[in-house]
């Protein structure tokens, strides 16, 4: 079975879908592995370590894609006109392709009609049995960090309380807006730092979790948000009642705060604005909001997605998007090995292919096309 990896061509991605660490362990499996040339090599990876795990390096992506049983992927492949290459005319028909592929019904009929069978890892179930090949955990959980260690170098005073000869300077008061799995990393990174922090989440599990890391929880709660987790775990979508009186709280809290970190997402939706205009003009000048939802609108109002800007009152934006793909070596490094443990996981060993049985929860959670139909429950026609 030849595994190919390619070079990820969309923008800001830095990341790739196999290390030389994964490379070894899916030769070890009884594969070949095909790594385009360059792949690896902004994410810190050279071709020589993928030739020296065993891997081919291929000249360019029809080279690594030629004969290629499974794909590796960060970002779906690119279609005719979306770039350089159209990646996805040279996947062979009947390929398995595994990545975060954006998985609406568009990008799931055009697999479908090329024959591709395709995963769609931002689907996987959150259950036990899942955890090691979880994407969104892994990457948000480093995305988490990195927002807050770009929030505390563009912040111009740092986070820990400093006692001098020359005097005192005070911490940081760092409030952190969602308390999922980012949500938590930053909360922990931010008191690891010595920040005075403050967090917020509408689940209502997760007001122990922020104290059981140390901070303290601000928040409303009413009979609403007693039941505001689905049965996935996600936050559940809200009444506009319930935002305004959230908000009320929440703005009288982020007029103290040096460094606000936003994490808030509801599956499937825009993120919810949690920072208004109003709450960012009553910020002190050189405070700094780091706005880790951007990739999905963003959590702050004035956030302008993919970019850094300072509103008139002197208040900094970080609205990046791919958080993760900005700490590329380590995120590469967690999110290989998630699709590494993907395909252990249903690997026949006597076969040397991969089982994926459509009855597993795991293989009906993720597969969106099999055999050139759509199959995803959520995307597939209702059967009669
Ligand atoms: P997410 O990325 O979808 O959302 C981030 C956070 O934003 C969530 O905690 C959510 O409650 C919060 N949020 C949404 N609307 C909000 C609002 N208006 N105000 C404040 N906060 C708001 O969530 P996630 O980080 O992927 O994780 C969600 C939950 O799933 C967590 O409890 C996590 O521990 C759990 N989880 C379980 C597993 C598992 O395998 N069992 C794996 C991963 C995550």
């Amino acid at each position: 079975m030849r595994v190919a990896i390619l070079k990820e061509r969309r923008a800001c991605e830095a990341r790739v879908a196999a290390t030389p660490e994964t490379a070894k362990k899916l030769i070890a499996l009884g594969c070949t592995v095909a790594v385009e040339a360059g792949a690896g090599l902004a994410s810190g990876f050279t071709d020589a370590a993928y030739a020296e795990a065993g891997a081919e390096v291929a000249p360019d992506a029809a080279a690594a894609l030629a004969d290629a049983a499974i794909i590796f992927k960060v970002r779906a492949p690119l279609g005719t006109g979306e770039g350089e290459v159209d990646e996805l005319a040279l996947i062979p028909r009947g390929a398995i392709l595994i990545g975060t592929l954006g998985a609406d019904a568009a990008a799931a009929g055009t697999y479908a009609s090329l024959g591709i069978d395709a995963y769609a890892m931002e689907l996987l179930p959150r259950i036990t049995r899942a955890q090691s090949m979880d994407i969104l955990s892994s990457q948000a959980n480093l995305a988490g960090y990195r927002a807050v260690v770009e929030g505390a170098a563009a912040f111009d005073r740092g986070f820990p309380m400093l006692m001098t000869a020359a005097g005192t300077i005070p911490a940081a008061n760092v409030f952190i807006m969602g308390a999922g799995v980012a949500g938590l990393q930053a909360i922990a990174t931010a008191r690891r730092l010595g920040g005075r922090v403050s967090a917020t989440d509408v689940r209502p599990a997760a007001k122990e979790e922020i104290k059981s890391l140390g901070a303290s929880f601000v928040g409303y709660e009413d009979e609403e948000s007693k039941s505001a987790q689905t049965a996935g775990g996600y936050a559940k979508q809200l009444s506009a009642d319930f935002y305004a009186k959230q908000a009320e709280v929440v703005a009288a809290h982020i007029a103290k705060q040096d460094v606000v970190v936003t994490t808030a997402l509801v599956q499937g939706r825009k993120a919810p604005i949690l920072v208004t205009a109003a709450m960012v003009e009553s910020m002190k000048p050189g405070s700094i909001i780091v706005d880790i939802a951007s990739d999905a609108g963003g959590n702050c109002a004035l956030t302008t997605p993919g970019e850094r800007t300072t509103t008139d009152n002197g208040v900094t934006i970080l609205g990046y998007t791919n958080w993760p793909g900005r700490i590329p070596a380590a995120a590469s490094a967690l999110y290989a090995r998630n699709l590494l443990t993907f395909l252990t996981t249903f690997w026949d060993k006597e076969a040397k292919a991969p089982k994926l049985s459509p009855e597993d929860d795991i293989v009906k959670g993720t597969a969106l096309t099999r055999a050139g139909a759509v199959v995803h429950p959520s995307l597939a026609p209702a059967a009669a």
